[in-house]
């Protein structure tokens, strides 16, 4: 794994005077040549729009785009390409379902289901479309600073649950949820179900049918991919009944003045010239992935995250948030009462960096009464001797504030 790092040129370099540690990757994580080239490959050799053209440049972008989307498919085990949406990302997949699924099939007093360990990005579109609908919001409880789903009342509030919608990794606490066991209980429950996995895509194998979720959102720049794009994967007869995302030039069939009709899935939902570049881009990331095995992937970060959970946890007065045991590559912790912001400024002084605030999982942070934390995230190309730099670091941070 450690020979990967020389495939990721933003990892070589120092800053401010120290060897760069980038401990942020649940933000994003950084590019590897291999996909930086292929985008660039784009823009110098195939640059054309797709879909509406017939000479060769517009044929290759087509060729290209619809190409990432049957590899997206595969890496997913999707059961057809047209199940793929090309979108901006988690956050745009999580609206287009809480748009198009919401508006057909949420009647006011229907109730949707989450857990409180939710992204505002699988909230807030939720919370917009209850107050749209009448709908009600329900969540599965988080048991505390051990930061796992409290099952016991599951399938009490599945009963009547038009749709639950949970991650799969919280970014906050880095819980890995039994996503399998929670879509079939969802399904038993009559719910639709969708799965968050801006956190696990990328970190590990991933296979949809094995899920067995109608609906999943990534994002293609948390997985070695670029900015700006992501996917929803969705259940095609789910797809079909539902109504467009939004209107526009390429989702469309035919149009009148007095109305139009729709194109098929999955070009209804994507409307306006997408985003060609950042589809070669991410086809680029899951070769790359695939390359060196997501099941590498997912035993490194495992193997990551335990490691430091365990060196961090010998700081003393360090309170350490998320479970102790099968946890994913990140740990969020409060180191005594030193904020969260000092502790990101003074280790960006020797080069590391970590994210500080409540990493858009506010209510989760009011549940455990903490403002603010300190996370550090890792990818393929970190390191154990990175997670010791990191404990010296936050030791002497604590002995500075304690004097
Ligand atoms: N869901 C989770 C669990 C996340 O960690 C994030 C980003 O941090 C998102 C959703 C939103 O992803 P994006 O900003 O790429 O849409």
């Amino acid at each position: 794994m450690e020979a990967r790092r020389l495939d990721f040129p933003a990892l070589d370099q120092d800053v401010n005077g120290n060897r760069l540690v980038y401990l942020d990757n649940a933000a994003t994580t950084q590019k590897p040549r291999a996909v930086i080239g292929e985008i660039r490959r784009f823009y110098e050799r195939d640059n054309s729009n797709v879909h509406r053209g017939v000479h060769e440049l517009s044929n290759r972008a087509t060729l290209g785009y619809e190409g990432a989307r049957k590899r997206a498919a595969e890496f997913l085990n999707a059961t057809s390409a047209e199940e793929i949406i090309f979108t901006r990302g988690t956050t745009e997949s999580i609206n287009l379902v809480a748009s198009a699924w919401g508006a057909r099939h949420l009647r006011r007093g229907d109730r949707i289901l989450l857990t409180e360990m939710e992204h505002h990005s699988n909230l807030i579109p939720w919370q917009l479309l209850a107050a749209r609908a009448g709908a009600r919001l329900d969540f599965v409880p988080v048991t505390g600073d051990e930061g796992l789903l409290d099952l016991g009342r599951i399938d009490e509030l599945l009963d009547g649950t038009r749709l639950f919608a949970f991650t799969h990794i919280s970014n906050a606490l880095g819980t890995v949820n039994p996503v399998g066991e929670l879509c079939r209980r969802a399904k038993a429950a009559g719910a639709v179900t969708l799965v968050d996995a801006a956190q696990s895509a990328g970190h590990a194998p991933l296979n949809v049918r094995e899920i067995g979720c109608d609906f999943l959102a990534l994002s293609a720049h948390k997985m070695a991919g670029p900015t700006g794009m992501g996917l929803l994967y969705g259940r095609r007869e789910l797809l079909e009944a539902m109504d467009p995302y939004q209107g526009g030039g390429e989702m469309i069939s035919s149009v009148d003045f007095g109305g139009s009709t729709w194109a098929a899935v999955p070009h209804k939902f994507e409307a306006g010239t997408p985003d060609i570049s950042g589809a070669f881009g991410l086809r680029a990331a899951m070769d790359y992935l695939d390359g060196i095995g997501r099941d590498r992937i997912l035993e490194h970060d495992r193997a990551l995250g335990a490691y430091a959970y365990a060196r961090l946890a010998e700081i003393p007065g360090i309170r350490l948030l998320g479970p102790a045991e099968g946890r994913a590559g990140l740990v969020s912790f409060v180191l005594g009462d030193v904020h969260a912001h000092d502790v990101v400024m003074l280790a960006d002084r020797v080069g590391i960096a970590l994210r500080g605030g409540h990493h858009c999982t506010q209510p989760l942070h009011r549940k455990l009464g903490v403002e603010s934390t300190t996370r550090a995230s890792f990818y393929l190309y970190n390191t154990a001797e990175e997670i010791d730099r990191l404990a010296d670091v936050l030791r002497e941070i604590k002995r500075y504030f304690s004097r």
